[in-house]
């Protein structure tokens, strides 16, 4: 067992703990010093983004692409600054892989209409697994409704990994692409995703890769592993709400139709005809969330500036710890038991609802999320209609930890 000592207090990040430098943490809620687990959903902001954000409105403030004047080319040269940041934050060969979307959502909803307008018809197949987010879902349906195709779907145990060996019965000529989460925002599994895409990639199989959940996590190198497309959202990896990234192969974004209609995406337009624009803006149709995506170099500035594999062994022992101390709660079951798995552990107690565990736990301080985490599929394998969800950053802290166990005691002799 790894003994609360054993583990640093805080994460130190340039002389300080790191948590100083998100000043959402410090502040009381009922009264009570903020205990922050709820980062799978969206992560706090610390101070660098929040004054880059007050900064751009305060000088640059501008549409993009389209002035002559100097706040619009200084707007558009500082978007296009964070494209080339993102690019080499996931190891991308080419800037013009990256499409700034809203989000996750928008980038997979986005690559759901466009390559299968591209790649699908009736009779063929998308394999997906039975742990994705319903945005790596729904967006599939849909395509699959539209154009008269099947959905699989690569089962898991109940450890919550997947089996993977059912893979090759799931995957056949007729498959079009494979789209799987990296990590599970419901259970932490993290998927093997490498055997994944080599599986499919031996079929000549593209394959989507959900990474909201390992973006702010895990290295990404997107020639490394070879997936064919990648999505993730700016607001989980200590970035600005409303902006996401697609990235694609060109030789995929090159082929796909346009997602939306609009301003930015054309070359030329007229009532008979219109001329698509080149990558990536043929898939930016309008005004982008500007300051989104100018204050996401400074989230990714401050993701690089941490000592990566140090905040990583923190995270993991602070999961391990969590993970031994609230298995002491009698009748508390932890549903996701993965060999692998990044800082999310997922619970519920008998005889408790997860909404009122959640809700005491809120008054007493303590923000963890409830319900099915968009993942109903999930609830529904383990035959159970939510879990409590507490979720780590680099900023939570043993004591925090400490103080949830305890809370929690206190909410089990309330609600039993
Ligand atoms: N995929 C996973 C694994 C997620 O955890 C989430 C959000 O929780 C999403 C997709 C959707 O992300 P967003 O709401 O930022 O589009």
């Amino acid at each position: 067992m790894k003994t609360a000592s054993a583990i640093l207090p805080y994460f130190v990040f340039q002389n300080k703990p790191v948590r100083e430098y998100f000043p959402a943490l410090h502040q009381q809620v009922y009264g009570q010093s903020l205990v922050y687990f709820d980062n799978a959903a969206t992560t706090q902001k610390p101070q660098s983004v929040i004054d880059a954000i007050a900064t751009y409105y305060a000088t640059i403030n501008s549409n993009v692409h389209r002035g002559v004047h100097y706040l619009s080319q200084q707007a558009t040269e500082a978007g296009e600054e964070t494209r080339k940041r993102v690019a080499a934050f996931i190891h991308a060969r080419h800037a013009h892989e990256i499409i700034f979307t809203r989000g996750t959502t928008e980038s997979i909803n986005l690559v759901a209409y466009s390559y299968s307008k591209l790649a699908l018809k009736a009779g063929d197949n998308i394999v997906i697994s039975a742990m994705e987010h319903h945005s790596n879902i729904v967006p599939w349906q849909i395509a699959c409704e539209d154009h008269g195709a099947e959905l699989r779907v690569i089962p898991m145990d109940e450890n919550g990994e997947l089996l993977l060996h059912t893979l090759d019965n799931l995957l056949d000529a007729r498959t079009r692409l494979v789209a799987i989460t990296w990590i599970s925002n419901a259970l932490g599994t993290v998927n093997p995703i490498q055997a994944i895409i080599q599986k499919a990639h031996a079929l000549g199989i593209p394959v989507l890769i959900d990474a909201a959940q390992a973006a702010p996590h895990i290295p990404i190198d997107v020639q490394a592993i070879d997936c064919d497309f990648l999505a993730f959202s700016g607001h989980k990896m200590f970035g600005p709400t409303g902006i996401g990234i697609l990235y694609g192969k060109e030789e995929w974004l090159d082929r796909m139709p346009p997602y939306q209609g609009g301003g930015e995406m054309i070359k030329s337009v007229s009532f008979e005809k219109t001329t698509y624009n080149d990558l990536p803006f043929k898939f930016e149709a309008g005004t982008p969330h500007i300051e989104g995506i100018i204050c996401l170099k400074a989230a990714i500035d401050f993701l690089e500036a941490l000592p990566l594999t140090e905040a990583h062994i923190y995270e993991q022992q602070l999961l391990q710890y969590a993970t031994e101390q609230l298995q002491q709660i009698p009748d508390l079951r932890i549903i996701g038991q993965a060999k692998k798995k990044s800082g999310v552990i997922s619970f519920i107690i008998e005889d408790t609802h997860p909404y009122d565990v959640g809700v005491l736990l809120d008054k007493m301080g303590i923000a963890v999320r409830t319900g099915h985490h968009c993942t109903q599929p999930i609830m529904d394998f383990f035959g159970i209609p939510g879990t409590v969800r507490v979720s780590l950053a680099v900023y939570n802290t043993v004591a925090e930890i400490d103080r949830l166990v305890q809370s929690l005691d206190r909410v089990v002799s309330m609600l039993k």
